[in-house]
């Protein structure tokens, strides 16, 4: 089964304490593009303009992923500036230029509206409404946001969440959101505002699902050394989401492992630059990261 994935395409400039490096292929519909695609077919929601390089669109191309929902328009392309400390869970945006952005109405090809899994990446709430307006019964929807959006646009974000049916945000947006500093009862509160799944994502600390069937506390995969972080959080909501896709049948049942995965194809996105490691990885690799995190966590 597909994936439809809508986000933002991006070119990012990214500096860490060890290195620089200017206009990579980034955005959050790219990083959850390229980890879904390790599991399932996937289509690609968002606009890029004239100046986005023909060889990252090759790349996605190479990935399997359906361009016919990414539009090329006149103007620029989103671009978007951060800088990292030496501790890399703190990060500094230093420049967002929306381009073609700013005047985006996602049209979706008559084939993607009956997609069943949807993935709702980063990007203003109002755009995740105009897609979700156009989509047919869909099985799972998934939406992502970031702390702008709390704080620009939290009227449009609440009226999403009634439609959704899960939600993945990080420790500090779920206090925002929630008011509450203790992450059980900021789940349960986000419970209340929509989603029956909540995932509250806690960086190199793993992530916690809230949900029906309980709580679940799904492992970081460990890494002794990360290069770049920028865009974990949107690999591990593309690859939990390509991994449901893959399974198919009651979601519910398979939330758990699509976690793992999500996790895994995370780590190998923070070993690289931009894109560049979760490109050149293997389903037999992450097969093998997902086989060692079940390991690193049982007790018997
Ligand atoms: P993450 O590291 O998971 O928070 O995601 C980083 C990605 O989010 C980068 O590739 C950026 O291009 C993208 N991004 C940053 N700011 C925004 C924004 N305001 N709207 C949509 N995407 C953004």
């Amino acid at each position: 089964m597909s994936v439809l994935v809508v986000g933002s395409t991006a070119l990012d400039s990214i500096k860490t304490p060890r290195a620089e490096a200017p206009r990579l292929l980034g955005g959050s519909a790219s990083h959850a593009a390229l980890a879904a695609s390790f599991f399932a077919p996937v289509r690609l929601v968002g606009i890029v303009g004239r100046d986005f390089p023909g060889r990252y669109l090759a790349l996605y191309r190479r990935r399997g992923i359906d361009l016919a929902g990414l539009q090329v328009a006149e103007g620029r392309t989103f671009h978007w500036a951060g800088e990292y400390e030496v501790n890399m869970n703190h990060r500094r945006t230093l420049r967002t230029e929306l381009g073609v952005f700013e005047r985006f109405q996602p049209q979706l090809p008559a084939a993607y509206r009956t997609t069943p899994f949807v993935l709702l990446a980063n990007i203003a709430p109002a755009l995740q409404h105009h897609v979700l307006d156009q989509m047919r019964w869909p099985r799972f929807v998934l939406a992502d946001t970031m702390d702008l959006w709390l704080n620009t646009a939290l009227p449009d974000l609440l009226r999403l969440l009634r439609r959704v049916d899960a939600l993945v945000l990080n420790d500090g947006e779920a206090r925002q959101l929630s008011g509450e500093d203790n992450l059980l009862a900021a789940a349960r509160r986000i419970h209340r505002l929509g989603p029956a799944h909540v995932i509250i994502k806690k960086g190199e600390h793993g992530s916690l699902l809230s949900g029906p069937d309980g709580l679940f506390l799904c492992p970081a995969y460990p890494l002794a050394r990360v290069v770049d972080p920028t865009g974990a959080g949107d690999s591990f909501a593309g690859g939990l989401m390509g991994y449901l896709a893959r399974a198919g049948g009651n979601p519910r049942r398979h939330l758990r492992a699509a976690m793992l995965h999500g996790s895994v194809v995370a780590s190998f996105c923070c070993e690289g630059f931009g894109v560049r490691r979760t490109t050149r990885v293997t389903r037999a690799e992450i097969a093998r990261r997902v086989a060692e995190l079940r390991r690193l966590a049982r007790v018997d």
